[in-house]
């Protein structure tokens, strides 16, 4: 408990002088200050670097900020065709590229006219019916083998399901087979 004591008075005896030389040294200091930071009107050593080059300072970051957004822009909205610089906004391959009407597969380097958007809106919705098509059928699929399976008896379902699945020539064979001995 005495050594905490003693630490405590020497951290505030500590505190107290640095107070203590800062407001003895504080004009000093804030002259200091002053002339390091071109605050100061006077001229000092580093006048001309805050009223010459260092007042650009902000403006050089100001670009560099404008710049490094529109490059950013660019790389996002500009063709993915290798130094194309056309706005690149027709999605290919399922939105994986961006891509300017003469580098799009579909438009083969022409302006897309109405006559190839009717033709590729219908083609559009062509695959989508037959998208949703097959979806269904893989639908009614999976939910009529669960029952299929289950209306089948118990020793007979392995036979049943190994003759859908695979090898023929095999299948008949060899749950007989195993299953006599037994
Ligand atoms: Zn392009």
């Amino acid at each position: 408990m005495k050594s905490r004591s003693i630490i405590a008075a020497g951290l505030i005896g500590a505190a107290v002088a640095s107070v203590a030389v800062w407001v003895i040294h504080a004009r000093m200091v804030g002259h200091w200050l002053e002339v390091h930071t071109g605050t100061v009107d006077e001229p000092g050593p580093y006048y001309g670097f805050w009223s010459g080059f260092g007042s650009d300072l902000t403006e050089f970051a100001i670009i560099g900020t404008i710049a490094t957004g529109v490059y950013q822009l660019v790389k996002k909205y500009n063709c993915h065709q290798p130094g194309c610089w056309r706005v690149g906004n027709h999605p290919a391959a399922g939105g994986q590229f961006s891509l300017c009407y003469r580098h799009h597969p579909d438009y083969q380097g022409k302006k897309p006219t109405l006559e190839l958007i009717q033709r590729l809106h219908n083609e559009h919705l062509e695959r989508q019916a037959a998208m949703l098509g097959k979806l269904h059928d893989v639908h009614q699929h999976v939910t009529n083998k669960p029952a299929a399976a289950n209306g089948v008896s118990g020793p007979g379902a392995p036979a049943a399901q190994a003759a859908r699945s695979g090898n023929t020539q095999a299948d008949p064979g060899t749950p007989d087979g195993t299953g006599d001995p037994m």
